[in-house]
Formats: C-alpha cells, structure tokens, sequence
C-alpha cells in the first residue's frame, strides 16, 4: 500500500552502525518528520483499534514514542517496559540477548493486572529477544497477550523462531 512504501522509503539506513556489518534502520528518521509520524502512528492506531485491548506496552526507548501516541489517539493506558534499575516499586526483570549484546528488562508488578489484555508495540523486531523477554515479563504478572505490533520487521534475523505470540509488522526488510 502506499502509505507502508512511502515510510519505507524514507526509513534512513545507516551501514556498520553501531558495529561493523550492522545496517541500522533508524525510526527517528519517520518520528521527526510530521508527516511519516502521523502515517506511523495512524498504522498502529488503526490496527490496534480492531483488537480488544485494556493496555499497550511500550517497549524502551522508541516504544515509547509509538505507545504514548497511540494510547492517547485510542484512549488506552500506557505501561513502559524499562532497562534495568530505572522503575521504581517492586519489579520483576528479566536477561535477554540482543542482536548485538545483551540486557535486562522489567516492569512494575503493580502495572498490569491479571488477565488484562496487552499489545506489545516497539519499532524494530530484529532476532525477536526484546519481544520475546516482554512477553515472559508479561506472564508473569499474568497479562494475555494478545499481539506484538511492530513498525519494522528484519525477515533475515530469524524472529520467528523465538517470538511465541501473534505479530504484526508494517515495513519489512530481507
Ligand atoms: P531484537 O531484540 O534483536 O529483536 O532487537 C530489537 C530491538 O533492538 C528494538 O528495541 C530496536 O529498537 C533495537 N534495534 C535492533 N536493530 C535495530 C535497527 O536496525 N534499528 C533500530 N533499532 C534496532
């Protein structure tokens, strides 16, 4: 469709970033532009209008700019999934890999409660370890998950393997 071609095709690609090898698809290339933002954050809004949800989960940082937007155009809560050490109240965490490293997630217990139904939303889905550590966060408070919605989608990386929930991705790249 036109709209996901023209945010592909403004979705700046900077080689070897942020080590040798690494293409990095940089989203704030579409959040500082008025136009692709709005294009972004309509996509979202209107996927997720169509699913049954109490809460989106922001994943830090960029799911931040997605969720925040969205919650706000569908009248929804926000609840952050953070870096360690930066929440404060009793939290649960959680290690994960990266495609080039490793870290650890957690959210406040008191954030979700039982049987809510959350969507995961970030930018980029790369080998699918940050979805897939929220989503363990997320049973942990006893959350249904009921999609990750992601604006960026690396096909080669193999996500699929890991990731055990429903995704939806907008711009896909080999
Ligand atoms: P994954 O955990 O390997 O799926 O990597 C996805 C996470 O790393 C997301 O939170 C992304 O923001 C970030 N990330 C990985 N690769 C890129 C990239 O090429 N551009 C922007 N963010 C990336």
């Amino acid at each position: 469709d036109q709209d996901i071609k023209y945010l592909r095709d403004n979705l700046t690609v900077y080689p070897n970033f942020p080590k040798p090898g690494i293409n990095f698809r940089d989203t704030f290339s579409l959040f500082r532009n008025q136009i692709t933002y709005k294009k972004v954050i309509d996509l979202f809004s209107d996927h997720i209008s169509k699913l049954e949800v109490d809460v989106i989960v922001g994943l830090e940082s960029r799911g931040f700019i997605l969720g925040g937007a969205i919650c706000y155009n569908l009248g929804i809560p926000f609840v952050p999934i953070r870096k360690k050490g930066k929440l404060p109240g009793k939290v649960i965490e959680y290690k994960y890999e990266l495609e080039y490293g490793q870290d650890v997630f957690e959210i406040q217990e008191c954030s979700i409660k039982p049987n809510q139904k959350v969507v995961i939303v970030d930018d980029l889905i790369a080998t699918g370890g940050s979805c897939m550590a929220a989503i363990e966060l997320l049973k942990k408070v006893k959350a249904q998950i009921i999609e990750c919605v992601i604006l960026v989608e690396l096909s080669d990386l193999n996500w699929k393997k890991n990731v055990s929930v429903p995704t939806t991705s907008f711009i896909k790249f080999d």
